[in-house]
C-alpha cells in the first residue's frame, strides 16, 4: 500500500483529499505543521510526501526526505520556488499541479483591483451600518486607462481577456513574447522601464525566480506614475515590503491589492484572529485605507481545488504505474 504523508493540510483539504481516495485507496497521514527541517522526520515510512506553497523543501529537507525513502514529493500547488530543484537528490522525483484554475486567480485579481478602486469593502461595512454616505467612495473607470500585465502565461493572458473587456489599454511585459497571443488578446509587449511609465495599474502575473526577486522596490516604484495601483496575485518576494510601505506612505502609490506578501508562511493560511501581527510591514499595510489584502486565496474555487486534488492524485498513480510522471519538475 502506497503511504502518503501530507504537510499543511486543513480542513477543506482533507475533505477533497479524502473523497478522492476513495478511487485509490493510499494510506493518508494528514498533518497540520508545515514541512521544513524540523518536521521532516514525520515523513519516516512514507513513499510520498504531499506539500503546498508554504511548506520549505531546501536542500537539508530533500536530503532528508530521500534518506528516509520517500520516493516522490508531490507539490499540490503551481509554484515551486519553495522546493530548491537544483539541490534534489537522485532518486527523489518532484512533481506538480501545473494548471488548476488560471480563471480563479485571473478573477480573484479583477475581485481585488474592484475592490481598491471602488472601495467595496468601505461600502460593505458602512451600508452594515446604515451609513449610506459616498463621502471617500470615489473611484476612477478602468475604460479607458492602461493597465501593465507582468507575466503572460496562463493567469496573465486571462486577466488581460479581463481587462480588455473592461475596455483598458493593456502593455505587457514577459521574458517570452507571445506575439500570437498579444495580437489575438489586443495587448502590446513592451519593456519595463516602459511598462513602468505607462501603466495606471501593475499587475504581477510571473513567478518568482532568483532574476525577479524583489522586482518591485523603490526604485521601480519611482519609475511608475503617482497613483498607481499595483496588484500581486503571484508570489509575494516579487516586492520588497519595506520599499511599498515606505512608497504608500509617501502617497506615490494609489492603492495596493495583495494577494501574497513577502514573508506570509507564518501568517497567511493560518487563524490568527487571538494573537498579534510581529511583522512591521505586515501591519502596517493592514492599517492603511488604500491596502487590501486576501491570504493567498486567489486559487480558492471549487473547481481549481478538485483540480488540484485530482491531479495530484493522478501524478502519484502514474509515478507508481509507469515510473514517470508527465507534471514532473525537472
Ligand atoms: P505560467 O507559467 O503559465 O506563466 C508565467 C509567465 O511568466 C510565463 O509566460 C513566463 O515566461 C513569465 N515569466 C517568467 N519569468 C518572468 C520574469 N522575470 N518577468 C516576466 N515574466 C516572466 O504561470 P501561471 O499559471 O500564469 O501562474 C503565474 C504565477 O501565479 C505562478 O508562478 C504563481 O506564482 C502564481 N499563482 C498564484 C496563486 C494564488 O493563489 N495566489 C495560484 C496559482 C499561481
Amino acid at each position: 500500500m502506497i503511504k502518503i504523508a501530507f504537510f499543511d493540510t486543513k480542513e477543506y483539504d482533507r475533505e477533497m483529499f479524502d473523497e478522492y481516495n476513495k478511487k485509490y485507496n493510499y494510506e493518508i497521514t494528514y498533518y497540520k505543521t508545515k514541512l521544513n527541517e524540523e518536521t521532516a522526520p514525520l515523513a519516516s515510512g512514507y513513499d510520498v510526501v504531499c506539500i503546498f506553497v508554504n511548506d520549505n523543501a531546501n536542500e537539508a529537507v530533500l536530503k532528508k526526505l530521500k534518506k528516509m525513502g520517500v520516493k516522490l514529493l508531490a507539490l499540490r500547488c503551481a509554484g515551486f520556488n519553495n522546493v530548491e530543484i537544483a539541490k534534489c537528490p537522485k532518486g527523489l522525483t518532484v512533481a506538480r499541479v501545473p494548471a488548476y484554475s488560471p480563471y480563479a486567480v485571473a478573477e480573484h485579481t479583477a475581485g481585488l483591483l474592484l475592490a481598491l478602486n471602488r472601495k467595496v469593502y468601505k461600502s460593505y461595512q458602512r451600508t452594515k451600518k446604515y451609513n449610506f454616505s459616498l463621502d471617500g467612495l470615489l473611484g476612477f473607470d478602468i475604460n479607458g486607462k492602461t493597465v501593465g500585465v507582468i507575466g503572460t502565461g496562463k493567469i496573465g493572458k486571462i486577466f488581460i481577456k479581463i481587462m480588455r473587456g473592461f475596455g483598458a489599454n493593456v502593455i505587457a511585459y514577459d521574458v517570452y513574447k507571445d506575439i500570437d497571443a498579444a495580437k489575438e488578446l489586443g495587448y502590446k509587449y513592451v519593456d519595463l522601464n516602459k511598462l513602468y511609465k505607462e501603466s495606471d495599474i501593475i499587475s504581477l502575473h510571473c513567478p518568482l525566480t532568483d532574476e525577479n526577486h524583489n522586482l518591485i522596490n523603490e526604485e521601480s516604484i519611482s519609475k511608475m506614475k503617482k497613483g498607481v495601483i499595483i496588484l500581486n496575485t503571484s508570489r509575494g518576494k516579487l516586492i520588497n515590503s519595506k520599499d511599498l510601505v515606505k512608497c504608500l506612505e509617501e502617497g506615490r502609490i494609489g492603492g495596493v491589492g495583495l494577494d501574497v506578501f513577502e514573508d506570509e508562511e507564518e501568517y497567511f493560511l493560518n487563524d490568527m484572529s487571538n494573537s498579534y501581527i510581529r511583522d512591521v510591514e505586515l501591519s502596517l499595510l493592514l492599517s492603511m485605507p488604500n491596502v487590501v489584502i486576501t491570504a493567498h486565496q486567489a486559487f480558492f474555487t471549487k473547481e481549481a481545488l478538485e483540480k488540484i486534488v485530482s491531479t495530484t492524485y493522478e501524478n502519484i498513480d502514474n509515478f507508481f504505474t509507469n515510473g514517470k510522471c508527465e507534471n514532473e519538475v525537472k
